[in-house]
């Protein structure tokens, strides 16, 4: 057997069982959902059986296979080897399954070559053309078609590589694309030698591709081939210069010890034996040194480069000016193209659980578009749970990595970075730092993630810092925005007060006139004998002139509120009686308290000085809180007034006061809303309760009087407030009205005697 010649049938048997070793080796190791798996099976399991069926024909076991088939049956073999080849390299470069149609688009003129070449039916001419000179067989033209097809997979192959390989930017990616040049090219060998009938050294070449293959397509982290090939020429370099060295050395002392003679010769041979000796190791120690930093470009000192980076991060709190030291830190360190810092937010909302990535932009750094990774996803998963930087490599390979979703990894790719660096703070993820390709085309080795790793964990408290401040500041904003629309608000509500003021007061001066008519003419009617003898008429009138004094009321109680609201209440102060305000008051609603057999009394003081104040005003005070008394305590209660004198040292208000408490046993107010009575128009109760008579029980009214009460106490510097248990319709709690006034004025218009008080007979204030 020559080295070139037929290998014998055991060379094929063995090749076979190494053939299936080699596929249970990738059933075992690898990933089978992935295409890539898969050739690899396709292609071993076929090289199994050609070897198989190779061992067969040698044994004579194929005898009734013509021989002209037999002796063509490697290269058929080859040609199918070559078409699922074609597979390999399309699932290895990722561009997507050729899809059913492609395959058999790819089988088409595989078969078409076998067939014609090996014509099973025997019905093909043997020779297809003749001319006088020369004659084409259908052999040698079968030939020829096999040799092409083979060519062109073969082509196609490496053209589809040399595409890729020149499109991909990612070192790792490139690292691994390039092992498949030596792949390639010794697959071509092998198909070569077979054809020129190398026969053992072809079938050499495939096992070896086969190896290669399975190594590849089982290993992620190939190792570099740049680094070998840098450690290669390092060491080549080392090797010529220490060649010199010695050669020098050598030479030296050659001359030396040829121009001495006797024992100087041995002496002087020693001497520069001993100083290259001596000069030896240190000189090839800084050789290496220089020939390792002229070709690894980069070198850090890793302590050092986190040192200076925790030292310029501290208390930065802008987050832009953070991104920006960040960044270009790393990139200083590193030797980077581009880097990005990312803000990291969780997002629990009812369409999107996940993390949103914002980048914050600085000036120079180009825009990122915002990406969103799904809590569900792999990519947040390992950045979270791992804490680890993440390359993209990783991510476009390994299994783990092949759920993540389209658009997260659409987003990824087109970061166009190779490795992410999640940035953890108690537990939270709050940023990613990402980095992009290295200047020098290098890829990033395990010591380059260590310090991406430890940068990242140095950044995670000052970008916690710039997240709060940043927050802080947003929420500034916010309230300040929201004060600014409740201002607005604001004014738009006084507006419309005051537009409603004085419509209240125009109307009320409007109704004023007719109303007084009313009253005037009813008043007069009463009066008339003929009225008076007719019950029936002079009741109706009655019923005019009650209604009309009633409206008069309310007319006098809205101008009321128009005028305290304009604070155009007229006053006029003088010194006056308080306990003959109130009995005047009480001594116009006798009738009111008879008919509802309500008791009166009132703890009067002797010696309670005269106040100054409005006697028309206050009278309006005391009248609508007695009113109230009356109105809210059922039949057969008590109503009760006190005063009190409040010397200055008790008094909220600062100097003497008099406090007046007007007091019943009556249904009571609940103490959410003993402030709220002091608005105008505010009434408890349904409005449709309303009764026009202003002493029945919870008769209701137009929700003025307390705030007239209020309006005209404060505008005698006084105060007033209300006290009660509680509301209560079946125990009447009873409420108390605490009325709280100064014995003195700032300008009073003149000071005298107490003035008697004026009460219309029929309790009507003016
Ligand atoms: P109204 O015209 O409805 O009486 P007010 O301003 O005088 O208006 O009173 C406002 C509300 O305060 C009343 O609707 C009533 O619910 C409550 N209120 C006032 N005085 C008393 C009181 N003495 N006892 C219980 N509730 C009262």
């Amino acid at each position: 057997m020559s080295i070139v010649g037929q290998p014998p049938a055991y060379f094929f048997l063995a090749s076979s069982i190494f053939f299936i070793l080699v596929t249970g080796l990738a059933i075992w190791k690898s990933n089978l959902r992935l295409p890539v798996t898969r050739l690899l099976i396709a292609y071993t399991l076929l090289s199994a059986s050609l070897f198989y069926l190779l061992y067969f024909r040698d044994i004579g076991y194929l005898w009734m296979f013509r021989p002209d088939v037999l002796v063509n049956l490697p290269f058929y073999g080859m040609l199918l080897l070559a078409w699922v080849f074609l597979g390999y390299t399309l699932a290895f470069l990722r561009t997507g399954a050729p899809g059913l149609r492609g395959w058999w688009a790819g089988l088409l003129p595989v078969t078409a070559a076998l067939l014609f070449d090996s014509d099973p039916l025997r019905n093909l001419a043997d020779v297809l053309w003749r001319s006088p000179t020369q004659v084409l067989t259908r052999s040698a033209a079968a030939w020829y078609t096999l040799q092409a097809i083979w060519a062109l997979l073969i082509a196609v192959a490496t053209l589809l590589v040399l595409r890729r390989y020149a499109q991909t930017v990612q070192p790792l990616h490139r690292n691994r694309l390039k092992y498949l040049f030596p792949i390639l090219a010794i697959q071509t060998g092998s198909g070569w030698m077979l054809l020129a009938n190398y026969s053992l050294p072809g079938y050499s070449l495939h096992l070896l591709v086969t190896l290669l293959i399975l190594n590849i397509s089982l290993t992620h982290s190939l190792p570099d081939l740049r680094k070998i090939s840098r450690q290669i020429l390092s060491y080549i370099i080392v090797t010529v210069l220490s060649t010199v060295l010695l050669g020098a050395g050598f030479l030296v002392a050659w001359n030396l010890t040829k121009s001495t003679t006797g024992s100087n010769q041995f002496w002087a041979g020693a001497a520069v034996v001993g100083v290259v000796a001596i000069l030896f190791t240190p000189l090839l120690a800084l050789i290496r040194r220089l020939v390792d930093r002229l070709l690894s470009g980069s070198r850090y000192d890793a302590a050092q480069a986190v040192r200076e980076y925790s030292h310029s991060i501290s208390n930065i709190l802008d987050m832009e000016l953070l991104a920006a030291i960040v960044v270009g830190s790393v990139r200083e360190t590193l030797h980077i193209k581009r880097g990005h810092l990312a803000l990291v937010e969780r997002v629990e909302e009812a369409g999107e659980k996940g993390y949103r990535l914002r980048d914050i932009h600085f000036e120079g750094n180009g825009d990122l578009r915002p990406g969103f990774l799904s809590f569900t996803g792999p990519v947040a998963a390992y950045l979270v749970q791992e804490r680890h930087p993440l390359t993209q490599y990783d991510i476009d390979l390994l299994p783990r990595f092949q759920t993540t979703g389209k658009d997260e990894l659409k987003w990824l790719v087109s970061t166009g970075m190779d490795v992410y660096i999640p940035i953890l703070a108690h537990d939270e993820w709050i940023g990613l730092l990402m980095v992009g390709p290295r200047t020098s085309g290098d890829r990033y080795y395990e010591q380059d993630l260590g310090l991406l790793s430890a940068l990242a964990s140095q950044t995670a408290v000052s970008l916690e810092n710039a997240r709060l401040v940043r927050h802080l500041v947003e929420l500034n904003n916010e309230v300040q925005q929201a004060y600014n629309e409740l201002n607005r608000a604001n004014q738009q509500l006084e507006r419309l007060d005051r537009v409603k003021t004085d419509f209240i007061n125009i109307a009320s001066h409007e109704l004023r006139t007719p109303i007084t008519l009313v009253m005037g003419y009813s008043e007069m009617l009463l009066g008339d004998a003929a009225i008076q003898e007719n019950p029936y008429y002079s009741q109706m009138v009655g019923g005019i002139r009650s209604g009309s004094v009633r409206l008069h009321e309310i007319v006098d109680s809205l101008l009321d509120i128009a005028k305290i609201d304009n604070r155009a209440l007229d006053l006029a102060p003088k010194a006056i009686s308080l306990p003959s305000l109130i009995r005047n008051i009480h001594g116009g609603m006798e009738k009111a308290f008879a008919e509802r057999s309500l008791s009166f009394d009132t703890i009067e003081l002797t010696n309670l000085p005269a106040i100054e104040a409005d006697v028309d005003a206050l009278q309006k005070v005391f009248y609508h809180l007695i009113v109230n008394a009356v109105k809210y305590t059922p039949d057969g209660g008590k109503v009760k007034v006190m005063e009190r004198l409040v010397p200055a040292d008790k008094s909220d208000l600062g100097q003497d006061s008099v406090e007046v408490i007007v007091s019943d046993t009556g249904i009571g107010i609940a103490p959410e809303i003993q402030e709220l009575i002091f608005t105008k128009f505010y009434q408890t109760g349904p409005v449709n309760l309303h009764s026009s008579g202003k002493t029945k029980f919870k008769g209701g009214g137009p929700g003025l009087g307390l705030a007239i009460v209020r309006g005209i106490v404060e505008a005698h510097n006084g105060k007033v407030w209300a006290e009660s248990p509680g509301h209560d319709e079946a125990a009447f709690p009873g409420s108390q009205f605490h009325v709280l006034l100064p014995l003195r004025q700032p300008l009073a218009a003149e000071e005298g005697e107490p003035q008697p008080v004026m009460v219309v007979s029929d309790g009507l204030m003016r």
